[in-house]
């Protein structure tokens, strides 16, 4: 059975509500921000994401805005009345993620981050704990458990994708590891399907696998103009086809006997 976790007084994940996160990479602009969360309101979606924090693989490449970033999510989101999910890159800056996000992101590059894990286990918030691109799903529970260990139960576990041998695909989806988790642990489960396929044509396939396998939401990264993103721009979904994607991803979670947010 699967644990039931309240991100706010009305929504809940773990149960037979798919929750679909979304939102840009990294937080841009409030231009960008707004426009995302104005979107998602209208379409019935209540979880805004964005890096604010970037673990950017480069350092010659964007590294987000920092708190500035977070405040714009924060003001978006409050605006539409969405909740905020962003990552936390260090135990520095889990305090500012703590004060303006409502969700704790950990990266899949600092899955076995331990004193940020410990420090996540100390808080009262939902912590999305995101697999290590080059983890074992014992090692992930591993890391579950580590945050656990200090308090905290609300873990979320998100399947984003492991570092294949195939160059056409940033990663490799495991959708076994989304069955696998659902039928043996207690731990909601989220799939991110644009890290793991690192392609925008892939996105909706591999959404369709994901919650036919069993998720409990998505995290899909969306952008109003992906093609001048400053991050991950090749994964992110166009923001004007965010309502065919939700459309699609209703009928699969109704397949599955199960409802998508409203
Ligand atoms: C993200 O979701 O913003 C991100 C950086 O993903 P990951 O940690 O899975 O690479
Ligand atoms: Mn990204």
């Amino acid at each position: 059975m699967t644990n039931i976790i309240s991100l706010s007084d009305t929504l809940q994940i773990g149960g037979t509500n798919i929750v679909l996160i979304a939102g840009p990479c990294a937080v841009e602009s409030a231009e960008q921000v707004y426009s995302v969360a104005k979107t998602m309101h209208a379409l019935g979606l209540r979880v805004l994401r964005g890096g604010a924090f970037k673990p950017r693989t480069s350092p010659h490449t964007f590294q987000g805005l920092g708190l500035e970033g977070l405040k714009i999510l924060r003001q978006a989101a409050d605006e539409f009345g969405l909740l905020v999910i962003s990552e936390a890159l260090g135990v520095e800056q889990l305090p500012l993620v703590v004060e303006y996000s409502d969700i704790i992101q950990i990266g899949s590059r600092n899955m076995q981050h331990f004193p940020l894990l410990w420090a996540a286990g100390e808080q009262q918030k939902p912590v999305l704990l995101k697999r290590g691109f080059m983890s074992t799903i014992h090692e992930w529970l591993a890391a579950a458990e580590h945050i656990m260990s200090r308090g905290n139960q609300k873990v979320i576990l998100c399947e984003r994708g492991i570092r294949g041998f195939d160059p056409s695909t940033r990663n490799v989806l495991d959708v076994n590891a989304i069955a696998q988790i659902k039928e043996t642990t207690p731990f909601p489960i989220l799939a991110d399907p644009s890290h793991a396929t690192g392609r925008t044509d892939l996105v909706f396939a591999a959404s369709r696998a994901a919650l036919a396998a069993g998720a409990d939401g998505l995290l899909v990264e969306v952008h109003p103009n992906p093609a001048a993103a400053l991050s991950d721009g090749e994964q992110s979904l166009p923001l004007d086809s965010l309502p065919s994607f939700v459309d699609e991803m209703r009928r699969i979670a109704s397949a599955m006997g199960r409802t998508l947010e409203s």
